[in-house]
């Protein structure tokens, strides 16, 4: 599994400077603060229109958890990451989907994409066990080679009907890899691209983070964790990474009050 963090959120100076001096206000900014932790403190801020005279003596940081801690957490919609991510299964990207709010998804199509090649995600339960890995790679071999057949077979069909338009043709083609994919494992593996606001990777994070028994889904949630917090250690700052005893990691979530 490998996440490629695309974009990352950030302010654009010369704008937040032209509105300040449209609306003759003064923000006494936190120095060294993050372009995600300055449009978080900024949407807050302009709820209130609470700059200048009518700041506390908060810092960014202490601003921040004071709305998370508030639940105004709509004004953390507004810092969005992108990534890819590869090395991912088919099972572990249906779950991903799932998640409706705040999350955008590109994913590899299996309808466009000839899926003979494609390697298969092997879950560390089975990879630890050599006879396990060997009896699973025997399976998922033959699911692969079942498909790549259906797909010629499929194709020689198409071949027989030489008279189809372009559109046509097209559809047929998205009909066999349609048929041919129904063969496919749910260990076949995936890249997706992935859009998410703050608030909704909190939620994700939340959610998905912590079940033991989905490994895929924790090694992913720890990762997004890593990632996103180097950008806002802050709006993160009550989830951790944690290890189970197989050395997998988990991420957690500090319990009010506790440290
Ligand atoms: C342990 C576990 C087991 C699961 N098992 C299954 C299963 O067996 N079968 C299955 O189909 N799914 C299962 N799911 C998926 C789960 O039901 C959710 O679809 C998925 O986790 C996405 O969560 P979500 O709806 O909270 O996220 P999002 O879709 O991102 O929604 C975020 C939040 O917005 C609000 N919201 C979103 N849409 C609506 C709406 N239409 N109406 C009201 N409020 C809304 C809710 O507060 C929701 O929590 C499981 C999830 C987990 C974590």
């Amino acid at each position: 599994m490998k996440i490629y963090k695309i974009s990352t959120p950030g302010i654009n100076e010369k704008e937040i400077i032209a509105f300040l001096k449209d609306e003759a206000l003064f923000w006494r900014r936190t120095e060294n603060t993050s372009g995600a932790n300055e449009t978080v403190e900024l949407a807050g801020r302009l709820c209130y229109m609470s700059f200048g005279n009518l700041q506390s003596n908060r810092t960014n940081s202490e601003y921040i958890e004071n709305l998370i801690d508030m639940g105004h957490e709509s004004v953390l919609e507004h810092v969005n990451w992108s990534f890819i991510i590869t090395g991912v299964s088919r099972g572990f990207t249906h779950q991903l989907v799932r998640h409706r709010v705040g999350f955008a998804f590109s994913q590899l199509s299996q309808q466009y994409f000839n899926a003979s090649m494609t390697c298969m995600v092997e879950p560390n339960i089975i990879m630890k066990h050599g006879f396990l890995s060997e009896k699973w790679k025997q399976i998922t071999n033959k699911s692969k080679e079942a498909y790549t057949e259906l797909l010629a077979l499929l194709d020689q069909l198409e071949n027989e009907n030489t008279t189809l338009s372009a559109a046509e043709k097209k559809e047929i083609k998205r009909l066999k890899y349609s048929a041919a994919r129904s063969v496919l494992p749910n260990a076949t593996e995936t890249k997706i691209f992935v859009t998410a606001n703050a608030r909704a990777i909190r939620h994700f994070l939340d959610v998905r983070g912590s079940i033991p028994g989905d490994e895929e889904m924790r090694i992913v949630s720890a990762e997004i964790l890593r990632l996103v917090s180097a950008d806002s250690a802050v709006l993160f700052s009550d989830f951790y990474i944690s290890y189970l005893s197989d050395n997998s990691p988990i991420v957690l979530k500090k319990i009010p009050g506790k440290q």
